[in-house]
């Protein structure tokens, strides 16, 4: 068991930072053992990439979504742009969903690791 900075985003998300410390069974060899313990954490004011780039897609899906509500008062007049709206919004929605499958494929992988245990 070998220790790291772990960085947590204020979106209650973490990550692994810079390797710190050699456990006692690998201090000779000079490698890690791959069993990755916490030596500190190491808060972030902002929100990890995963969740950031879920944002930014998010506020463009809910623009598209008012302007549409907007423009349904005139169907007949903005047809077009409404089309290209829900079209985007579909989009907008795979986009996310699949930055969502990304995320917590990661995050599943870190949530195996043990995370405290000094010894
Ligand atoms: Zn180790
Ligand atoms: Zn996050």
């Amino acid at each position: 068991m070998c220790f790291f900075d772990m960085y947590k985003f204020s979106c209650g998300d973490w990550k692994w930072g810079n390797f710190r410390q050699h456990c006692q069974r690998e201090y000779r060899t000079g490698e890690t053992c791959g069993t990755k313990l916490v030596f500190q954490t190491i808060n972030q004011p902002e929100k990890c990439q995963f969740c950031e780039r879920i944002e930014r897609k998010q506020r463009r899906y809910e623009k598209a979504a008012s302007d549409v509500k907007r423009w349904q008062c005139e169907p007949q007049k903005y047809r077009c742009s409404i089309e290209k709206a829900m079209t985007d919004m579909s989009t907008l929605a795979q986009e996310i969903a699949s930055i969502v499958n990304e995320k917590n494929a990661r995050y599943v992988n870190i949530g195996n690791t043990r995370r405290n245990g000094h010894r």
